[in-house]
C-alpha cells in the first residue's frame, strides 16, 4: 500500500537523474528502505546485494555507525561555516591536509565541491583562469576521450562523451574535442596493448596539431573509464598520455571520481599509474555516499599561477556549501575506516571478484570480462566470434537490470549490454561469490529469452 502511494507520488513529482521520463513513469520507482553492509532492503522487504555500492560510491558499505556519529557530532557543534571572507572550520581544514598528504606528488591544494560534476566544472574555470594568469588566454581548447564521463554540469557535460548528455542540450561546445577511447575489446587496432597505446598517443598528437599547440588548455582522462562501460586501459596508457601533455605544456586532469578511495586498490589510481596529474577530481568514495562532497586537487604550480595572477583580487569561484563541515567530518571518519582495514579488505575482495567473473567467460553470452580491484564489467554479446552486441531493440540496459533485481542483485547495466560492478569494499567472501553466482543465473535466463535467441 505504502509502496503504491510512493510510486504514485514519485511519478507525479520527482524528476529522476539520467532517466527516460516516460520510461520511468511507466516502470515506476523501486523504493529502497534500509541497508547494512552490502545488503539493501526495498519497501517490500526484499533483500538484495548491492553490487554497485549505490552509484559507485558507498565504498565503506552501509550502516557504519561511526560515520553517522561523526556527522551528528559535527551538526551539533557547528553545522555550517562558510569558507568565504577568510572564515573556515576545523574538519575541512584537517581533511584538506590529510588528503594532500596522501595525494600524488605536489597536489597540495584542495578545493571542496558538492560532488563530481561541480568538481569537473570547477577545474574548467580554474584552468581558464590559469591560462589567463599565464598570459596565454588563447589556450582555451579542451580535449577528452570518447566513452568518457565527466559529469553533467553545463560545461562538464561537453567533456563527457555519451550521446544522452549531448543530444538536445546543445553540447558539446565548440572548444570541447575528443579522441578515441582505448576500449581494448573493441579497438580498431586490435587488442595488443602497445599498439593501442601508440594509436592513442598518435591521435592525441594529431588532435593537438589540428587545434594548435598553443591553443590546447587541458586534457581529461579517467584512469579507468567508468560510465562508458568500465573500460580499463592497457598498463602504461595513462602515463603515455600524461607524458604527451607534459611535452606540450598541456594540463593533465585525472578524473578519479570513480577510481578514487580504494575502488581499484590504492587510495588514488594515479598512484598505481605512477603519474602526477596537474589537477585531480574526486567525489563518491570521499564520503562513501554518506554526505555530498567532491574535491579538486591542484598542483603547487597551478595554485601559485592562479594566486599570482589574481594578486589581491578575489578568484571568483565558490559555492555556499564549498568545504561543508558536516561532509568533511564524514570524509574524515570514512578515511579512518578505509585505513583501518577497508582498503585491505577491498583488495582481497577485488581479487575474488575478478577471479569469479573471469570464471563466467565460458558462458555463451559473455564476450569480455575486465576490471581492476573492486571495479569490473562483463560485456554480453550474442556472437562471441564476431563480438556482436545485444541488439538495441531488446533494450539491454533495462532488461538486464530487471533480471538482476529479480535475482536479488543490484548491478549497473550499461546501454550496450554490459554489467558494471563496484561493490562496497566491505563485502564478505560469501557476498562476492553471490554476486558472481547471481550474475550467472541472470545470464542463464537471458539465454532462454526468445528475443535474445532470435538475435543469435
Ligand atoms: N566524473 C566521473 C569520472 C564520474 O564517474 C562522475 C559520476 N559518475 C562524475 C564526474 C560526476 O559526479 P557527480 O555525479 O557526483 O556529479
Amino acid at each position: 500500500m505504502l509502496t503504491n502511494s510512493l510510486i504514485e507520488l514519485d511519478r507525479q513529482h520527482l524528476v529522476h537523474p539520467v532517466s527516460s521520463f516516460r520510461g520511468h513513469e511507466a516502470r515506476g520507482v523501486r523504493v529502497l528502505k534500509s541497508a547494512k553492509g552490502a545488503i539493501v532492503r526495498d519497501s517490500e522487504g526484499r533483500e538484495l546485494i548491492d553490487g554497485f555500492a549505490g552509484l559507485w560510491c558507498v565504498n565503506t558499505g552501509y550502516g557504519q555507525d561511526s560515520i553517522v556519529e561523526a556527522a551528528a557530532r559535527q551538526m551539533r557543534e557547528l553545522p555550517y561555516a562558510t569558507g568565504y571572507f577568510d572564515i573556515g572550520a576545523e574538519a575541512p581544514i584537517r581533511l584538506a591536509s590529510e588528503l594532500a598528504d596522501r595525494a600524488p606528488g605536489d597536489l597540495n591544494h584542495i578545493y571542496f565541491t558538492l560532488g563530481g560534476s561541480d568538481a569537473v566544472d570547477s577545474t574548467i574555470r580554474y584552468i581558464r583562469y590559469y591560462w589567463h594568469a599565464k598570459g596565454q588566454p588563447n589556450r582555451d581548447q579542451f580535449i577528452s576521450i570518447e566513452q568518457g564521463y565527466h559529469g553533467s554540469s553545463t560545461m562538464g557535460a561537453g567533456l563527457t562523451a555519451l550521446p544522452a548528455f549531448h543530444d538536445g542540450f546543445g553540447a558539446p561546445y565548440a572548444w570541447q574535442h575528443k579522441i578515441s577511447s582505448h576500449y581494448v575489446y573493441r579497438n580498431p587496432v586490435g587488442t595488443d596493448p602497445q599498439a593501442i597505446i601508440e594509436a592513442s598517443v598518435a591521435e592525441l598528437r594529431a588532435k593537438i596539431a589540428e587545434l594548435g599547440e598553443d591553443r590546447v588548455a587541458a586534457f581529461y582522462a579517467e584512469p579507468i573509464q567508468g560510465s562508458g562501460g568500465v573500460l580499463v586501459p592497457p598498463t602504461g596508457w595513462v602515463k603515455a598520455m600524461r607524458d604527451v601533455c607534459a611535452e606540450y605544456g598541456i594540463l593533465f586532469v585525472a578524473d578519479e571520481v570513480i577510481t578514487g578511495f580504494g575502488r581499484t586498490g590504492p587510495i588514488f589510481a594515479c598512484l598505481e599509474e605512477d603519474i602526477v596529474p596537474d589537477l585531480m577530481t574526486v567525489a563518491k568514495g570521499l564520503t562513501a555516499g554518506y554526505a555530498p562532497m567532491g574535491a579538486v586537487f591542484m598542483s603547487d604550480s597551478v595554485y601559485e599561477t592562479i594566486a599570482q595572477g589574481a594578486g589581491p583580487k578575489a578568484v571568483g569561484h565558490g559555492f555556499t556549501y564549498s568545504a561543508h563541515p558536516v561532509s568533511a567530518a564524514v570524509a574524515l571518519e570514512v578515511l579512518r575506516l578505509y585505513e583501518g582495514g577497508l582498503f585491505e579488505r577491498g583488495i582481497e575482495a577485488g581479487k575474488r571478484l575478478m577471479a569469479g567473473l573471469e570464471g563466467l567467460r565460458d558462458h555463451p553470452l559473455v564476450g569480455d570480462v575486465r576490471g581492476r580491484g573492486m571495479l569490473a564489467a562483463v560485456e554480453l554479446v550474442v556472437d562471441k566470434e564476431k563480438k556482436t552486441p545485444l541488439p538495441a531493440e531488446v533494450q539491454p540496459a533495462t532488461r538486464l537490470l530487471d533480471r538482476a533485481w529479480e535475482h536479488g542483485l543490484i548491478v549497473r547495466s550499461f546501454p550496450q549490454g554490459v554489467f558494471g560492478y563496484a561493490p562496497p569494499l566491505c563485502c564478505t567472501d560469501d557476498e562476492i561469490d553471490q554476486i558472481v553466482e547471481r550474475t550467472r543465473r541472470v545470464l542463464d535466463v537471458t539465454l532462454d529469452d526468445p528475443e535474445i535467441i532470435a538475435a543469435m
